[in-house]
């Protein structure tokens, strides 16, 4: 194995070189070093085992076509070989990010539920890029998301395994994160890519793997045998309706014991159908990123903040109580959007597109003791019109009034209506 020193100079392919001012870290499969790269300074992964030249010929691929989207730390410059072996350049993890398995041991924690979501969304909309390009992941897994417990915001690593559908990296993936027909031999495609989203999902809001529960505690020794059983053959969703033979178990499974009941019953019923037997071995049925987004769009519909305590909850058809103070809250204003409905409470945002930037916040005005819609976009300006017709524009950083019967334009096609229920 090649190891690379300080001020070793690394050439790049196309001419140009970095120079190497100390390790960052290392893994199984290489490592990871500063570099000065064009003054600048970015990460260089360098293989302890130079891969084959079709992984080369690909990662070569993947940097000239560029990112998917701004989800990935995607490879930015391929090394010629040298000493041995070969590595690529990317951007530096920034970091107010922190590895997605430091979440799921409660290291870093989420500082809301809208971060939460966004972080959902980001993921989602991250695969649904990927597919559209033409590529599969192969290679999901918790140590492949850094996430800012702030903002939500996702950077997807170790983007070298990406492949164009169908073709195979000869890297397998997990075994808990990868779908039960690659456990039991298959080649990973975009509809493996989405059972382990779906797990990844699942764990990002409920801090629990979909597959592990009694029947996982109850094993002696994780084999490989075992494992092929438990996220293959022999699957079964701990929250499966019927068979209850793999429920959490108390004491050790309390993350999703709590929370299973708490988040938004279209979460559960979701979750319920995609890892249902039906869909454990029909990869072709999964669902697709577009409706993922949907639905995480639908729960950040229902979020709000309670006007009592000042927490967020959740709002749900006949469910209006706080789920912090259980007191109730008055839900009877609410902004149509289509066939969305957006709760309006004081301090609440909205999101009107998916691209996980806040479009309108709820402020109250004592005075009038009324609510107002705050613009919070940079550029859009809204159209509002009043029952009785009139016409007002509201411009970015202006506020308009929360009364029934008010139409509003946010965009071209993002058309609402203030109604009371
Ligand atoms: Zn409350």
């Amino acid at each position: 194995m090649a190891e690379l020193k300080s001020g070793e100079r690394v050439s790049l392919v196309g001419g140009k070189s970095v120079t190497i001012k100390k390790e960052l870290g290392r893994g199984g499969q290489g490592i990871v070093y500063l570099v000065n790269y064009d003054g600048k300074d970015m990460a260089l992964k360098w293989y302890n085992n130079a891969p084959d030249n079709y992984f080369y010929t690909n990662l070569n691929n993947n940097i000239l076509n560029g990112a998917p989207s701004d989800a990935f730390l995607w490879p930015k410059a391929l090394t010629e070989r040298q000493c041995g072996s070969y590595g690529y350049v990317m951007d530096l993890r920034p970091k107010n990010y922190f590895e997605f398995g430091n979440f799921l041991m409660a290291k870093a924690k989420f500082t809301s539920f809208d971060a939460m979501l966004n972080a959902a969304m980001k993921i989602c909309n991250g695969f649904m890029m990927l597919h559209r390009f033409g590529y599969s992941y192969q290679d999901l897994n918790d140590g492949n998301f850094f996430i800012d417990p702030q903002t939500g915001d996702v950077l997807i690593c170790d983007n070298d395994n990406v492949m164009p559908q169908g073709e195979k990296s000869g890297i397998m993936g997990k075994a808990r994160y990868m779908a039960p027909e690659v456990v039991a031999g298959g080649i990973p495609d975009k509809y493996s890519d989405r059972y382990s989203l779906s797990v990844i999902l699942f764990m990002l809001f409920y801090s629990n793997h979909p597959l592990e529960g009694a029947k996982v505690v109850a094993c002696p020794c994780m084999t490989e045998a075992y494992e092929k059983k438990f996220y293959g053959s022999e699957a079964v969703f701990i929250y499966n309706p019927t068979d209850k033979s793999n429920l959490p178990v108390r004491g050790i499974h309390q993350n999703v014991i709590r929370r299973w009941p708490v988040l938004p019953a279209v979460l559960r019923e979701t979750f319920t159908r995609e890892f249902s037997d039906e869909m454990l071995r029909n990869p072709q049925k999964r669902m697709i990123e577009q409706n993922w987004e949907k639905l995480i769009a639908t729960i950040r519909d229902s979020l709000v903040i309670c006007p009592h305590c000042h927490e967020e909850t959740f709002i749900e058809e006949n469910k209006n109580t706080c789920m912090n103070c259980s007191k109730p809250i008055n839900t009877t204003l609410i902004l149509k959007l289509g066939s969305r409905t957006l709760y309006l409470t004081e301090c609440t945002k909205l999101y009107i597109d998916h691209d996980n930037t806040a479009d309108v916040q709820v402020l109250s005005d004592p005075n009038a003791g009324l609510l107002l819609l705050k613009n919070l976009s940079s550029d859009a300006t809204w159209a509002a019109e009043t029952p009785s017709g009139k016409l007002k524009s509201v411009a970015p950083g202006e506020v308009m009034p929360v009364k029934a019967g008010i139409k509003v334009s946010f965009s071209q096609i993002a058309k609402a209506e203030i109604i009371t229920a």
